[in-house]
């Protein structure tokens, strides 16, 4: 049967199709954003004071976008303390009362859309569309873990067993979790995930990626103004070293981390040297998503998906679109047109309603897709190199050519098409070559052929989209996270999650 779902909606979106409520929503945005963005750790609700580095808005190097302090070992270690000293009260909060605050979170965001539209643009380069499905996208992970949580941890399980003896099975907190999160959704998976850790009973230590600390700030202050208590929920900006500090440290209980393949490696490794307990790491990383497109797809319809799917979020999603595989008797026209529409993508202002593309997170990224950007140049087959404004990191949609899908042997996070062709009595070979890479987050198939489907979902991969494209999982609906190297699972926005934040107490009573 189905699984027990609560009633609960996803929240609305904002009409930008009609040039006086975009005109509005934009001098909204431009007044939230008048006043300037902080950062700095938040311990027991007070921001701890620092040498202090200033943030340039993304797009406009010359604007500063806020101030920053970030925290040192010192203070990370402090945070721990302060969260586990925090559980003792969180832990016996019932979960209606967790669930009414998170509740009360997406309210407060919903009411402040326009300042984190803003701070999503300057900070993360996020295009308003990007901005405002972020911003749903976290007013739904709360929600969600509010409702799931409510029926998760607000009954025990009464279990079958022999006259005489009681037999129940309850959740139970853990402790203190560490949550560390990524830049490309940074008010999203940031809050997701805190949120997740709060409404199974733990405290939660938050650790931004070190690009994006603004609006994890906002989010916390935020997420303290709901009704989290300020010992449940501390922050902690910093760089990868203070990651490392908080998983090692003795207190914690466990670790949320969306990133890098890499990172989530070493975070692992942390955690199995540590004396005592083993903790839960619950992981999402990358992907080197494909999309097979045979001759029985539309092409219109491919079109439209693969520049979605490859180039929006300026392919700064794990979900994006990084091998695209058509059946070579359909690939020469369907390439003209990917190429004709990306020449149609506008890059720059990513507050301007008619920006496609906005900034890459930083100087480093750019620089390393330039450098992947003129190999590819250098050694593939060139389908459409797109230009760059001069100020700014820009990064312009490209689309190469390959031989082989095991010749991109890496992610490339950014707006980089690679295509390979393959026939048709191929088919199995391609669909084994994709699957050896060993990352399982995202693959997009384009077929009227049932059994295509069939075989394509027998593929160990945590998200198949079949005709549309293959980013932008909604909550609830499109339970997103992979397996292999893509992460341990469970899917964030699915059933399965909130439990993996929690232990599991049986208790027998003989009476
Ligand atoms: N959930 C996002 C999507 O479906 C991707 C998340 C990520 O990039 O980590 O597009």
């Amino acid at each position: 049967g189905d699984l027990y779902r609560p009633a609960r909606r996803n929240s609305r979106g904002v009409e930008l199709g009609h040039h006086a409520s975009l005109t509005a929503l934009h001098a909204e945005v431009t007044r939230a954003g008048a006043a300037p963005a902080a950062a700095a750790p938040i311990i027991d609700g007070t921001a701890q004071g620092g040498p202090s580095r200033q943030v340039a808005s993304l797009f406009d190097p010359g604007v500063v976008a806020g101030t920053v302090v970030e925290a040192d070992v010192a203070i990370a270690d402090r945070a721990v303390d302060a969260a586990a000293a925090g559980f003792t009260t969180w832990c016996s909060a019932s979960a209606a009362q967790r669930a009414k605050a998170l509740r009360r979170a997406a309210d407060l965001i919903e009411a402040q859309r326009a300042r984190l539209i803003h701070l999503l643009a300057v900070e993360a380069g996020k295009t308003i569309d990007d901005a405002i499905a972020e911003i749903r996208e976290a007013v739904d992970f709360c929600r969600y873990y509010a409702a799931e949580g409510e029926a998760l941890f607000g009954a025990e399980l009464g279990l079958p067993g022999p006259t005489g003896e009681s037999n129940t099975l309850r959740l139970r907190p853990r402790g203190v979790f560490v949550a560390i999160s990524p830049w490309n959704f940074p008010l999203a998976i940031f809050i997701g995930q805190i949120a997740a850790a709060l409404m199974a009973g733990n405290t939660v230590v938050a650790k931004p990626a070190e690009q994006t600390p603004l609006i994890a700030a906002e989010t916390v202050r935020v997420l303290h103004g709901a009704g989290i208590p300020v010992s449940a929920l501390q922050l902690v900006p910093g760089d990868g070293a203070i990651g490392a500090r908080l998983v090692n440290h003795p207190a914690i209980a466990g670790v949320v981390f969306t990133g890098s393949y890499e990172t989530a490696r070493a975070i692992n490794i942390a955690l199995a040297n540590r004396p005592g307990a083993i903790l839960p790491l619950i992981a999402e990383t990358g992907g080197i998503n494909a999309m097979l497109v045979d001759s029985t797809a539309l092409a219109e319809q491919v079109t439209d998906d693969v520049v979605t799917s490859a180039f929006r979020s300026a392919g700064q999603r794990c979900s994006a679109l990084r091998l695209l595989c058509l059946q070579d008797d359909v690939a020469d026209d369907i390439i003209a047109m990917i190429v004709g529409a990306a020449r149609e993508l506008r890059i720059g202002d990513p507050r301007d309603a008619s920006t496609h593309i906005g900034p890459v997170i930083d100087e480093e990224a750019k620089a390393r897709l330039d450098q992947h950007i003129s190999q590819m140049k250098a050694s593939a087959r060139v389908h459409y190199a797109g230009t760059t404004p001069d100020v700014g990191h820009f990064v312009a949609p490209h689309v190469f050519e390959l031989p082989q899908p095991a010749d991109l042997g890496q992610e490339v996070f950014g707006p980089v098409l690679h295509v390979v062709r393959y026939r048709g009595d191929d088919l199995e070979r391609t669909l084994q070559a994709i699957a050896a890479s060993g990352y399982g987050l995202t693959f997009g198939l384009h077929s009227r052929i049932s059994q295509l489907v069939d075989r394509v979902g027998r593929l160990p991969i945590g998200n198949i989209y079949v005709n549309r494209n293959m980013i932008g999982a909604v909550v609830g609906v499109q339970p997103f996270g992979g397996c292999g190297l893509s992460g341990t699972g469970p899917k964030a926005g699915g059933p399965h999650y909130l439990a993996r934040f929690a232990t599991e107490q049986t208790l027998t009573i003989n009476t």
